[in-house]
């Protein structure tokens, strides 16, 4: 731009026209946007290079005034009005220091900074809408629209790991039929589930040594924070960590010792959820038993599945990387 100071003019109202670089007129749908192109051209080579351009034949300019608007075709009012929120916020943005735009508005903002190679406002908006929790199906969607590498690799990893996995038709409709058999597809190639075996105990875990009945009939209240634990609740009572008992046979079965002391309880973690230091009597075979000395019975073996490794990014490594090159 040029430097010259015309007769009459002082140099700070040049400075302040360069900086502002004046206003533009854009229409976007049926509104007509009056806005300073500063931004616009410092954000954006598409705008500076626009801005850049010779008169047309007729000598206008476009975007000089209202009646000769730079026409944005196929852009949403929308999106353009939640750009302006960021190319241009408020001083009220600035002291309350809640700047804040709802879901939509970033998407508005990823799609155009997108279209327009604004990269550090597309980052913004990526990185506010990874906040936002999103619909696996939507995120996919999002990332393809808009090139967002992570959102796409995550989201099909995610999507194709859901058991069951979702509807056809919602997959056909919302990604298309080509993604929806690559989802498929993919899915189709996991490995067979595999599981690992896990057990958890209850009270009516805690036999007697002599009859190997359950020593427990009725709830208990649980020592430490004096919750009711009843005698098939499988979840309140763990057994600590490093736990270890002796194995034996005899009376023609394996049996497991367990110790009260072993006990925690899953809410309070460090405490004990049975009071060990009085014995226990076995109402079955009418024996004592000593807190020391439980049997482990009825434990609840559970299969729990373990995460299919796949390797989705292998699989669609070149839409991936086409994405990425938009993060550079
Ligand atoms: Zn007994
Ligand atoms: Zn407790």
């Amino acid at each position: 731009m040029s430097n010259a100071n015309g007769p009459g003019t002082t140099t700070t109202s040049t400075v302040s026209r360069r900086k502002w670089g004046g206003m533009v007129f854009f229409k976007v749908e049926e509104i007509i946007f009056e806005v300073p192109r500063y931004r616009f051209s410092e954000s954006s080579e598409v705008f500076e290079t626009m801005f850049d351009l010779p008169p047309g034949s007729e000598g206008n300019v476009e975007g000089r005034d209202e009646g000769h608007p730079i026409v944005l075709e196929g852009y949403e009012a929308a999106h353009f009005d939640a750009l302006l929120k960021v190319l241009y916020p408020t001083p009220d943005d600035l002291i309350s220091g809640t700047f804040k735009l709802e879901k939509e508005e970033w998407i508005g903002v990823l799609n155009l900074s997108t279209r327009w190679s604004m990269k550090r406002i597309r980052k913004h908006a990526i990185d506010e809408l990874s906040k936002i929790p999103l619909d696996l199906v939507e995120k996919v969607a999002l990332a393809r629209e808009h090139k967002v590498a992570k959102w796409f690799r995550d989201g099909v990893n995610d999507l194709v790991s859901e058991h069951p996995i979702r509807p056809l038709a919602e997959l056909k409709s919302r990604l298309g039929i080509e993604m929806a058999c690559a989802l498929l597809w993919i899915q189709a190639q996991r490995p067979q589930e595999r599981t690992e075996k896990d057990f958890a105990i209850a009270l009516c875990s805690l036999g007697c040594p002599s009859c190997f009945k359950s020593v427990f009939h009725a709830p208990l209240t649980s020592w430490c924070c004096n919750r009711s634990i009843s005698v098939a609740d499988y979840s309140t009572i763990r057994l600590l960590n490093g736990t270890s008992g002796t194995f034996t046979y005899s009376a023609n079965r394996f049996q497991i010792s367990l110790k009260l002391t072993s006990l925690r309880c899953s809410s309070c973690l460090d405490s004990c959820p049975i009071d060990y230091r009085p014995d226990y009597h076995c109402s079955s075979c009418n024996s004592i038993v000593a807190p020391s000395n439980f049997r482990l019975i009825n434990p609840l073996h559970r299969n729990r599945a373990i995460a299919p490794e796949l390797n989705v990014s292998e699989m669609l490594k070149e839409e991936i990387a086409s994405y990425e090159s938009w993060d550079d």
